[in-house]
């Protein structure tokens, strides 16, 4: 019998829902408890469009003892059934067994990073038997977190092991939100993957799913094992400093830092979005690159408590960290990477260089809430009308150099109070945050382009309207510029390969097609079974 559902069940704040749900479905279907052989929660979402009725509603997911009750229901239309639709066919295929192209493949692929996008294609080049070999520059999560906490602590920045550089790539140290709007069956294949690495099995249903980074990191070891289990082999330290290319200007493999030269056929690359060298490479070697628009600003930090209780009113504490969603559509200024209960940190990938960050722990119980503030620079306010496609990349550098500057060239984090900032004056007095390192009172507005300081400045005022405390309790830091790829690496729709160099998939985040982690563990997924679709395991 295939499953039902029923939508939309009603848990009050404080109530157990596994006590309470069969009791709601039972009587939601005018049906006897025990005529229900089955149920599971299949979406969990906390409702708190009005403060003095925050609650749970849950979709519940059942079967019935007897098949005839479920036509009935049906009928009445009490209940649907869960059935994929049908432009998830392709996507589906992908999560069940993919048909090999024909030609074989003379070498193992090469995945050059082991970011989300790295991770989940090698892991489906894997299961299909490809053994593909996973080039990462940075080192496994271990002494990739000791040199991580040993620059919150006041030591030196370590150009290939950091927040973006290492196992798990920008996703390790981040606030492990999962959350992405696509319905794809994929979605549910890499729930099923990180559940099966430790993952909280809840994060199967719930409408946000939240891992947090230390959750986070033990759950990469168990993946990067499944991936060895199936096939893959991993090299860590190992930075791809080429691409080297054959006569017709094709994929002929890679060479490492250090003079060593791997053969490939097909390299995916998923470099993400801070590999600045590696970018320029790739330009150099005449691969496609072009501008793309992405997002600059600063980041905001507010005790969690007075988030808490303007999204949550007399329901604050009773509840998890609570998170807000900001836009400004006139003035173009969101909030974006909203951590709750996150810490704010350094995400730095060259040194001499600071831009802001936020990440949170599994519990998120830091007593802080941050997030981006940030608007989308257009062509024409890329240096050089965005006709160089590493144009962002300069603008980054250079705002990102002033943010070391401001900071007193030791990686204490620029900051300004709100009320400061809209009043064109530094900060006095001490300045409270989450940052693990040294604060310095700023000008925020030298981090940000003098284009974008009015509308910012407007939207500001904006959003202090919709949340109380938010102007006299914000804290901005800066500048915020590694929220997405400034850089698009152009490929086609259908094969995923590179129209400049044959062989070349580009994936992920780095090349403009993905922007978080479950979006990039979905291309890869997706770059990697056309892969298999055109070309057979090397024998
Ligand atoms: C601080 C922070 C917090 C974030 N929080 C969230 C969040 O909560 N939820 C969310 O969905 N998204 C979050 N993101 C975004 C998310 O992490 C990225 O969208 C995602 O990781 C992109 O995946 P990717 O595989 O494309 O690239 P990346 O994760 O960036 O991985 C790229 C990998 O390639 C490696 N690499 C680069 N160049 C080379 C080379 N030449 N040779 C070998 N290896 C190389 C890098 O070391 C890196 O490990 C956050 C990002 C940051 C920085």
């Amino acid at each position: 019998m295939e499953q039902l559902v029923v939508e939309n069940l009603r848990v009050e704040v404080g109530e157990e829902p596994q006590q309470r749900l069969p009791a709601a479905l039972a009587q939601h279907l005018g049906l006897a408890p025990d005529a229900i052989a089955e149920w599971e929660i299949v979406r969990q979402a906390l409702d708190a469009r009005r403060k003095r009725d925050v609650h749970w509603t849950y979709h519940v997911g059942f079967r019935l003892r007897e098949e005839a009750q479920a036509a009935r229901l049906l009928d009445k239309g009490k209940a649907k059934l869960k059935r994929p639709r049908s432009k998830d066919a392709p996507d589906l295929a992908i999560a069940e067994g993919l048909p090999h192209g024909e030609r074989p493949l003379r070498h193992p692929p090469v995945i050059v990073g082991s970011g989300p996008a790295g991770l989940f294609a090698g892991w489906l080049l894997a299961r299909e038997g490809y053994a593909p070999l996973i080039l990462e520059r940075g080192p496994e999560v271990g002494p990739r977190v000791r040199k991580v906490n040993a620059f919150d602590q006041g030591g030196e920045h370590d150009d290939e092991a950091n927040i973006l550089f290492g196992e798990g790539g920008a996703g390790t140290f981040s606030d492990g939100k999962l959350t992405t709007r696509t319905r794809s069956p994929l979605v549910g294949l890499v729930h099923e993957l990180l559940v099966a690495a430790r993952a909280p099995d809840e994060i199967r249903y719930v409408s946000k799913p939240h891992v947090g980074t230390d959750r986070l990191r033990a759950v990469l070891v168990f993946l990067r094992r499944e991936l060895v289990r199936l096939g893959a082999t991993f090299r860590f330290d190992c930075r791809v400093d080429e691409l080297l290319l054959g006569p017709e200007g094709e994929v002929a493999g890679v060479g490492l830092r250090g003079g060593e030269t791997v053969p490939a056929d097909v390299v995916v690359l998923g470099i993400g979005h801070s590999a600045r060298d590696t970018y320029e490479m790739l330009h150099a070697k005449g691969v496609a690159l072009e501008y793309k628009p992405f997002q600059l600003g600063l980041r905001i930090e507010h005790p969690q408590e007075l988030i808490d209780v303007s999204q949550l009113g007399p329901f604050a504490g009773q509840l998890p960290a609570a998170e807000y969603v900001l836009n400004d559509k006139r003035r173009g200024v969101f909030s974006f990477c909203m951590c709750p209960g996150g810490t704010l940190m350094a995400s730095v990938s060259e040194a001499r260089h600071l831009c802001s960050n936020g990440m949170s722990r599994r519990k998120r119980d830091s007593g802080w809430a941050n997030s981006g503030l940030v608007f989308t620079v257009p062509h024409e306010h890329a240096p050089g009308g965005g006709q160089h496609p590493l144009a962002g990349v300069e603008l980054q550098r250079q705002l990102e150099q002033r943010g070391f500057e401001l900071g007193g060239r030791d990686y204490a984090l620029p900051a300004q109070r709100v009320s400061d900032f809209l009043a064109g004056k530094r900060s006095t007095g001490e300045l409270r945050s989450s940052y693990p390192r040294r604060l310095q009172s700023a000008d925020l507005s030298e981090v940000i382009p003098a284009w974008s300081r009015k509308p910012f400045a407007q939207a500001l005022k904006v959003f202090a309207q919709r949340i109380e405390g938010y102007e006299s309790a914000g804290l901005l830091v800066g500048p915020e510029a590694r929220g997405s790829s400034p850089v698009r690496i152009p490929r086609d729709r259908e094969t995923y390969l590179s129209p400049s160099t044959p062989g070349l998939y580009p994936v992920g985040e780095g090349a403009g097609f993905a922007g978080g982690i479950m979006s990039a563990a979905l291309d890869g997924l997706r770059a990697a079974a056309a892969l298999v679709r055109s070309r057979a395991p090397a024998g």
